[in-house]
């Protein structure tokens, strides 16, 4: 597969257009951000273990009946995905609170839910991603009736199986936010990454950070989090 020129340089990924008009290749960096871009790092070593993460978990979510964007791991960082439109809307699914859930409603984190949530922020880094409605999100035009019960459906099957597979890790799967999008034919997969960067990731047992909030709040220790994580990640796949 030939890399094309570069489309778009994000916070975390490149995105780079193929010969095949249908597919992109995605490019993971080290590169780190938090709070909306304002606190700014590198952790060492986190674009080779999201690239291989997002990839190998999007292939344990396939074979559960989620479809996803994933094609083919090249190396270490690049992978070949099918190009979609995304659909803007950052879609959040929590078992437990924290982060921006405890700070809103004034909870402690690690309160466990009888059932998980689901929310929406409109994916737009101007406004600073604005939580917003299925309602707002039909005004806004952002996606049809039909491709919000589709990405709900698909939202909670990934909790689903991402839940199950992390509880036999040793992890306890807190929240995380998914991105999905839509193939030429109209057909919403699951795209972007599933990483220490878009979950919350707790040891089972003594309740440590695995995921980005080792950076967001200073916590030391990042890049080993993102190593241990990989590292339990294989021992069950
Ligand atoms: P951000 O744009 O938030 O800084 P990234 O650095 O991760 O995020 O950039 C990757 C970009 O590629 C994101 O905007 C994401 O929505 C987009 N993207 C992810 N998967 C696909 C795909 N399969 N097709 C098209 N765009 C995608
Ligand atoms: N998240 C993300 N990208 C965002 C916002 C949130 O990947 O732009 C993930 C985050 O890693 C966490 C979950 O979504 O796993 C819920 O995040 P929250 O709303 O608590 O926001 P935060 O505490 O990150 O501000």
């Amino acid at each position: 597969m030939m890399m094309g020129k570069q489309l778009y340089e994000g916070k975390a990924k490149k995105v780079f257009a193929t010969d095949d008009p249908e597919l992109l290749i995605v490019s993971y960096k080290d590169d780190a951000t938090a709070f909306n871009g304002l606190k700014r790092g590198t952790i060492r070593g986190k674009g080779v273990i999201n690239n291989q993460m997002s990839n190998l978990l999007m292939q344990y979510l396939e074979k559960g009946g989620v479809p996803t964007h994933f094609v083919k791991e090249l190396n270490e960082r690049e992978t070949l995905v099918k190009k979609v439109s995304i659909v803007p809307l950052e879609v959040i699914i929590r078992n437990i609170s924290a982060g921006s859930f405890a700070k809103h409603y004034g909870v402690e984190e690690g309160i466990v839910f009888d059932a998980p949530t689901i929310e929406f922020s409109y994916k737009n880094d101007a406004l600073g991603d604005p939580l917003l409605n299925a309602y707002h999100a039909l005004a806004l035009k952002l996606a049809t009736k039909e491709e919000i019960e589709t990405i709900k459906q698909y939202a909670f099957r990934t909790n689903e199986l991402l839940k199950a597979f992390w509880a036999e890790c040793g992890v306890t799967l807190v929240d995380f936010k998914l991105e999905f999008g839509r193939l030429s034919d109209g057909t919403i997969v699951l795209a972007d990454e599933i990483s220490p960067d878009t979950c919350r990731l707790w040891d089972s047992k003594t309740g440590e950070k695995l995921d980005k909030d080792r950076f967001r709040r200073d916590l030391g220790g990042v890049e080993d989090a993102y190593q241990e994580i990989m590292r339990r990640l294989r021992e069950h796949l």
